[in-house]
């Protein structure tokens, strides 16, 4: 740093994951020329045709025929049809993609769990373990690739890196129907080069400013320090300053992974004395951290859920610095919860959640990534 006052922590490189994207070559344009083989080769838009509305609507997809005239997403059919009075204009059929859209994630299951959807044709997947043991990402992202187009007829672009910020730029490098993989030693490299239009999550206005400012490339932009960025671009200073360092550590969310696992037990008879109060909470216990563990997750807040025979029912939560790793752990919490907020009998039921889930991860262990 070159401020006398360390301001801010120097931002880490985290090289040990492997991050694919995944991105469908102009997605919907391409499963109506699947589902329809006259269409190939012609300028295809998918829009209802302006003619149909009387101008209004806007164009969801271009095929790379018809963005030969300019034509690109987003832009008014009205405009589209301007530009290509024969294109062909083909109205969506969400219900279509969708289903191209399911049969793509079954192929990424293929190889792991952690997929992160950013629309229905492009996705994120953490393959740093993965369901076939294979230790190289650029592998597993030829394969996905291949077998798309030979499952569903559809061709996509896949980046691979070491997270998620350089595999968006990488799969958008080689587009359409191509592979760029970016090694950790290749990355600054990479970014010193690009244009700064070209760094995802830059939008039209603070591109305009960065020119203003002298930004044109990666190497500008990672030529002004951290303090400089925040003073323009305020919290994007930050992130700025780390991706054109090749650092983003966010997670690839899986938007469906439980948030919480938990049980509870309604009992055929209520708990009247504490034995029976702290051999429900030990079954429960040895339940919820076996679920745990089959999902490879932990957290570090325990939620107890107590209804007494009245019906009145009470939640209690407790959140710890440290990951609950034994069922052991988890049984002593829920006791002391219990012990603690509880001094009533005669209780119905009983519920452990553990909330606010992280996976279990080992720690870097090192493996050869690229190959
Ligand atoms: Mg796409």
């Amino acid at each position: 740093m070159r401020y006398g006052i360390l301001i801010f922590d120097e931002p880490e490189r985290n090289i040990s994951r492997k991050i694919i994207h995944i991105d469908m070559d102009a997605f919907y344009a391409s499963v109506e020329i699947r589902e329809n083989p006259s269409l190939s080769d012609k300028p295809v838009v998918i829009a209802k045709h302006p003619k149909d509305t009387g101008g209004r609507g806007v164009v969801t997809t271009a095929n790379y025929e018809a963005r030969k005239y300019g034509i690109h997403s987003a832009m008014s059919a009205q405009k589209a049809f301007e530009l290509c009075p024969k294109a062909l204009f083909v109205p969506p059929n969400f219900e279509l993609y969708k289903e191209a859209s399911r049969k793509m994630h079954q192929i990424f299951q293929r190889y792991t769990d952690k997929i992160q959807p950013l629309s229905l044709d492009e996705a994120y997947l953490d393959v740093t373990t993965n369901h076939i043991n294979h230790k190289s990402a650029t592998i597993i992202a030829e394969r996905i690739r291949k077998e798309i187009y030979t499952e569903l007829n559809l061709t996509c672009s896949a980046g691979v890196s070491y997270n998620k910020f350089l595999a968006k730029i990488a799969s958008d490098f080689n587009k359409p129907n191509g592979i760029t993989v970016i090694p950790p030693d290749k990355a600054h490299d990479f970014l010193m080069k690009l244009p700064i239009e070209k760094y995802h999550g830059v939008g039209e206005k603070s591109v305009e400013k960065m020119h203003g400012i002298g930004i044109y490339t990666g190497q500008d932009l990672y030529s002004k320090d951290e303090l400089e960025l925040v003073e323009h671009f305020g919290k994007m200073g930050h992130s700025l300053y780390r991706k054109v360092r090749g650092i983003d550590n966010s997670e690839v969310k899986n938007n469906r992974e439980p948030k919480s696992v938990g049980k509870e037990s309604t009992f055929s008879h209520n708990l009247v004395s504490e034995n029976e109060v702290i051999g429900a909470l030990r079954e429960l216990s040895v339940k919820v951290m076996k679920n745990l563990n089959k999902k490879q997750k932990h957290g570090k807040t325990v939620v107890l859920k107590i209804r007494y025979e009245d019906f009145q029912t009470y939640t209690r939560r407790r959140t710890f610095p440290d990951f609950i790793d034994s069922e052991e752990m988890l049984f002593q919490i829920a006791v002391s919860i219990w012990e603690e907020e509880s001094q009533d009998l005669s209780i119905r039921l009983l519920g452990i959640t553990v909330t606010g889930l992280d996976s279990i991860v080992f720690e870097n262990i090192p493996l050869p990534l690229w190959e």
